[in-house]
C-alpha cells in the first residue's frame, strides 16, 4: 500500500543525549503516504530514539539530533518543538506514561483535543474503539494494559495525525489484544488515509501489518526490505521470528554464523 509519495524522509541522522552519548547513527529511513512501516530491534538498539527524534520529544529527553536531518512533506522538523510537529499532523503514541492516569478516559480524550473540531475528532475516537464509551468515566489508572493502549491510541487520533507514530504496540499484551489493536490500526490507515511508523521488538506482530521494515541494532540499521522480503529472510527468520531457539543472540552474529556455514558449512 502507499502512493508512493515520500512523506517522512530521516537521512544519516545521530542523535545525541547529554552532547556525550551518541544513541542512533547515520540512519536513514523513507516513509511513503500510506504505508506503515516497521521499525524493529532489540532492547536498547535506538528505535525509541529515532521515533521520538521524528516527534521532537528527545529535547525532553536532553537528546539532540546532532547531524542529518529529518524532513516531513518537504519541511525540515528536526529543529522544531514537539507541540509545532504535533501540529502538522505527526503524533507520537509513546512507549510509557501513555495516559494520565488519574485522569477519567474522558477526561484523557478531550485533553488531547483543542478548536472547533473537538467533538467529532473525540466522535472519532470512540468510534474506533468503542470499549471505551463504556469505560469513559472510569480512571485512567484502573484501567488494562490493553485499554491504556487503546486509550493511548485514541486520544492520538483526536489530534487528527497524518503520520501516526506508534511506540511497541505489543509491550506486555496478551495476543488476543495485540491482534485486535493491529486489526485496528489497519483499519484505521484503510479508512482514515493515515500513514504509520511502528516500533516493535516483536517482528512476528510487525511484519504481519506492515509494507516495509527496518531492522536497527546498535544504533544503526542494519537491514531494510518489504515485510513479505523480510519474512522471507532467514536471518530474520532464525533470529526475530522465533526458528533460532535457546540462546539469543545479536543479529550480527546470526549473519556472521550463516555467512560462515555458507563459505564452511
Ligand atoms: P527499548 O525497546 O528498550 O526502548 P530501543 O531500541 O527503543 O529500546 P532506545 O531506547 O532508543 O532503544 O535506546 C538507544 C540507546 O540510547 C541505548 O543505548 C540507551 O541506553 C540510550 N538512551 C536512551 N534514552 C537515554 C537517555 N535518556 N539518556 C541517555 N541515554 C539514553
Amino acid at each position: 500500500m502507499g502512493t508512493g509519495e515520500i512523506l517522512l524522509k530521516v537521512d544519516k541522522i545521530e542523535v545525541t543525549y547529554h552532547r556525550v552519548i551518541t544513541a542512533v547513527q547515520g540512519v536513514s529511513l523513507e516513509v511513503a503516504r500510506g504505508q506503515i512501516v516497521a521499525l524493529l530491534g532489540n532492547n536498547g538498539a535506538g528505535k525509541t530514539t529515532t521515533l521520538r527524534a521524528i516527534s521532537g520529544f528527545i529535547g525532553m529527553d536532553d537528546a539532540r539530533v546532532s547531524e542529518g536531518s529529518i524532513t516531513y512533506r518537504d519541511r525540515r522538523t528536526d529543529r522544531l518543538q514537539p507541540h509545532e510537529i504535533t501540529r502538522m499532523g505527526v503524533v507520537l503514541v509513546p512507549e510509557r506514561a501513555k495516559v494520565f492516569e488519574n485522569l477519567t478516559v474522558a477526561e484523557n480524550i478531550l485533553a488531547s483535543v483543542s478548536g472547533r473540531k473537538d467533538k467529532e475528532q473525540a466522535a472519532l475516537a470512540y468510534e474506533y474503539f468503542p470499549q471505551l464509551v463504556h469505560l469513559r468515566r472510569r480512571e485512567a489508572g484502573y484501567l488494562s494494559g490493553g485499554e491504556r493502549q487503546m486509550l493511548a491510541i485514541a486520544a492520538a487520533l483526536v489530534c487528527a495525525p497524518q503520520l501516526l507514530l506508534v511506540d511497541e504496540l505489543s509491550l506486555g499484551l496478551a495476543p488476543r489484544i495485540v491482534s485486535e489493536l493491529v486489526e485496528r490500526l489497519q483499519r484505521i490507515r484503510e479508512e482514515l488515509g493515515l500513514t504509520i511508523v511502528l516500533v516493535e521488538q516483536n517482528a512476528t506482530v510487525a511484519l504481519e501489518v506492515a509494507d516495509h521494515g527496518y531492522v536497527m541494532e546498535n544504533g544503526r540499521i542494519v537491514l531494510d526490505g518489504t515485510a513479505e522480503r523480510l519474512r522471507a529472510h532467514d536471518d530474520i527468520r532464525e533470529f526475530y521470528l522465533g526458528h533460532a531457539q535457546g540462546e539469543r543472540r545479536n543479529y550480527r552474529d546470526v549473519k556472521q554464523y550463516r555467512r560462515s556455514r555458507r563459505w564452511y558449512g
